[in-house]
């Protein structure tokens, strides 16, 4: 089983009078439980692959599932719900709601879940500040604290739902070098003790080498899978054929 598979996906963005072919061709399958980096330069598609996997957005070709279920077949109310129940989100610029503190931050997703009972939302948002070593700032604002903190109680807020996959776009980008180091090394205690997947995009080798799976992009198309062995990666690297390309590939 997957929790995502992603089966010949493209996307492409309507600018203007122009096409922009985000997306090439994506096929990738995600086994549960795996610390995943998406690696590649700016531009090269990382954040729409991780939007089309949340359900943010959706594929001009192919097919995205989401626990074995093909998100296409479902309407805009069973979207919201499945992203409210199965994923969670991380952004580079934290995302928070400034008027609210940073527990009511890591409570407002679970607000929308009738399931939830408000014993339990509290016990979830004492629980998952704890674990991201927040719980003497559940009461502060975020301007009231560092970016650090910040993007911990976005890491809260994130599994506060108990998510199947927490997506991160470039969690670390905003952060200094110390603290970004400090925020992965978290995220991934977490991946290893709830065993949530994490899907995390990111430019910085240093940050890639927390990971144990790796998906290279380049212009919109995946140009290597990496599983690691030790300390170094096994790649496979994919031959790539874009179309104005006359099939040379010298690999
Ligand atoms: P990355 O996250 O790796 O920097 P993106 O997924 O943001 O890359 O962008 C991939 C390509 O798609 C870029 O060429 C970008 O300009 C384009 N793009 C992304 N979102 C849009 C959009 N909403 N409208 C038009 N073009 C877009
Ligand atoms: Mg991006």
């Amino acid at each position: 089983m997957s929790v995502v598979r992603i089966d010949h996906v493209s996307k492409d963005f309507r600018l203007g009078e122009q096409t922009v072919h985000a997306l090439h061709d994506i096929t990738l399958a995600v086994e549960p439980g795996v610390f995943l980096a998406i690696s590649g330069p700016s531009g090269s598609g990382k954040t729409t692959l991780l939007n089309l996997i949340g359900c943010i957005d959706k594929p001009t070709r192919g097919k995205i599932f989401v626990n074995d279920q093909d998100v296409s077949a479902l309407s805009a109310n069973q979207l919201s719900d499945l992203r409210a129940h199965s994923i969670g989100f991380i952004f580079q610029t934290f995302n928070l709601l400034p008027v609210l503190s940073a527990a009511e931050n890591v409570e407002y997703p679970l607000l929308r879940r009738a399931d939830i009972t408000p014993e339990e939302r509290k016990r979830r948002v004492d629980y998952f500040l704890d674990i991201v070593g927040l719980s003497k700032y559940a009461n502060n604002r975020p301007n009231q604290l560092s970016g650090g903190q910040r993007q911990r109680v976005a890491i809260a807020r994130a599994l506060a739902v108990k998510p199947s996959i927490v997506l991160a776009d470039e969690p670390t980008a905003n952060l200094d070098k110390v603290t970004g180091r400090e925020i992965l090394k978290l995220m991934k205690q977490i991946n290893r003790h709830l065993k949530t997947t994490f899907i995390f995009s990111t430019h910085d080798q240093k940050v890639i080498d927390h990971a144990d799976r790796l998906v290279q992009m380049e212009d919109g198309s995946i140009t290597a899978f990496g599983v690691r062995n030790g300390k170094t990666w096994n790649l496979a690297r994919v031959r790539s054929l874009p179309e104005d390309d006359d099939g040379d590939v010298s690999e």
